[in-house]
């Protein structure tokens, strides 16, 4: 197996210190970035194992990857433009708060044509109330400065909105300020609990699934009144997108768990963010090449738990549209994702509304 999609976690550590933050990574004592040449030598690995294919794609996460710096991505896109094959279409996207993106950086995402996901969680007040710096003061002034930036250079902008209890109860106003500032693209994050990213923690989340259920079923009420063009936001498209037999764009939602491969600041490779433990290590690639991390026995084994699926998910109605969401997300073995609930409530009201096809 050779999927042509790696995620890279550029940076641990973080500029703000968002109150509903699973990961220790806004506390950390000094921000770890990760080598530059580890990253060069993780796309020339990975461009000689796609020759033939395409198209291939870099995903730059963090904590915040901006802190790597405009030339740590300067030296990504010269070495993805030394190593590709003849042909191959590139695409690198970068998930960050915003704070950092000036105008140089703003410029380098255009020429480059970076997809941006931006963390915001709706209007200042909902933003501000859980997205704040270390010294106590709100991002949103920040993020939305990088947004305009990005949106006067024509850069792709996915939101990234996080859904915790500063913004639950607001669905409609969260939805109406995406389409009044022009954002196109929206995808929902429901907020986890701390610790969340560590295997053996139960997966527990800030608001409870019958909290997220009512917030999607108002969004897509709002979402529904909205005049066209409205803003594709990725639970309602993928939805749409599975009753009309096509995959879906997330993960939680596809039918096998091989999106790609998640490589640590360290070089330790993973099969999902979520798996990020000693036991789900695929190894490090300052020790093995990236072949043999594909290559990886592990990894048809991990794909093919997503199938292993508990009795309420077999008997699900709406097996066809959730795939039984992410195994991760199980309890246990027999207990369906944690946000099961959610999932039905949402699938009824688009049945209901007649949005569903099939
Ligand atoms: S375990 Fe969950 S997050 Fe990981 S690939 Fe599967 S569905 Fe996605
Ligand atoms: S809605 Fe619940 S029971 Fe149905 S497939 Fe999804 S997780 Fe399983």
């Amino acid at each position: 197996m050779t999927a042509t999609s790696l995620m890279l976690k550029t940076v641990r550590g973080c500029n703000l210190a968002c109150s509903y933050c699973y990961t220790a990574d806004s506390a950390l004592p000094h921000v770890e970035i990760m080598d530059v040449g580890l990253a060069t030598d993780i796309i020339a690995q990975q461009m000689a194992l796609v020759a033939g294919k395409s198209a291939v794609s870099f995903g730059w996460q963090g904590g915040e990857p901006t802190l790597a710096g405009l030339p740590f991505f300067e030296q990504i896109v010269a070495a993805e433009a030394r190593y590709a094959p003849d042909g191959t279409v590139i695409s690198n996207d970068l998930q960050t708060n915003g704070v950092l993106i000036d105008d140089s950086f703003a410029d380098f995402l255009a020429t480059y044509k970076f997809l941006v996901g931006l963390s915001l969680d709706g209007p200042r007040h909902l933003q501000d109330a859980a997205r704040k710096d270390k010294a106590g003061r709100g991002s949103f002034g920040r993020t939305m400065a990088a947004f305009e930036r990005l949106a006067l250079r024509g850069v792709d902008v996915n939101a990234l909105c996080v859904v915790g209890p500063h913004n639950i109860k607001s669905a409609p106003e969260v939805l109406g300020f995406f389409a009044a500032q022009g954002f196109t693209h929206v995808q929902l994050v429901p907020a986890m609990g701390f610790g969340c990213n560590e295997p053996s923690a139960y997966p527990k989340y800030l608001v409870s699934a019958s909290q997220y259920g009512g917030f999607l079923c108002e969004l897509l009420q709002a979402w529904m009144s909205l005049r066209e063009p409205r803003p594709c936001v990725q639970v309602i498209d993928d939805a749409l997108r599975a009753s009309s037999g096509q995959a879906p764009a997330i993960c939680t939602h596809a039918n096998t768990c091989d999106a790609g491969l998640v490589i640590d600041t360290n070089g330790d490779v993973y099969p999902c963010d979520f798996y990020q433990s000693a036991l789900a290590c695929l190894g490090n690639l300052h020790e093995r090449p990236l072949l043999e991390m594909w290559q990886s026995a592990r990894l048809p084994d991990f794909a093919s738990r997503k199938g292993q699926l508990p009795a309420a998910c077999r008997a699900c109605s709406w097996l066809c549209l959730c795939r039984g969401g992410c195994p991760r997300n199980r309890p246990s073995d027999s207990a369906p994702d944690a946000l099961c609930e959610a999932y039905g409530s949402f699938y009824g009201k688009m049945d209901e509304m007649g949005l569903l096809k099939g």
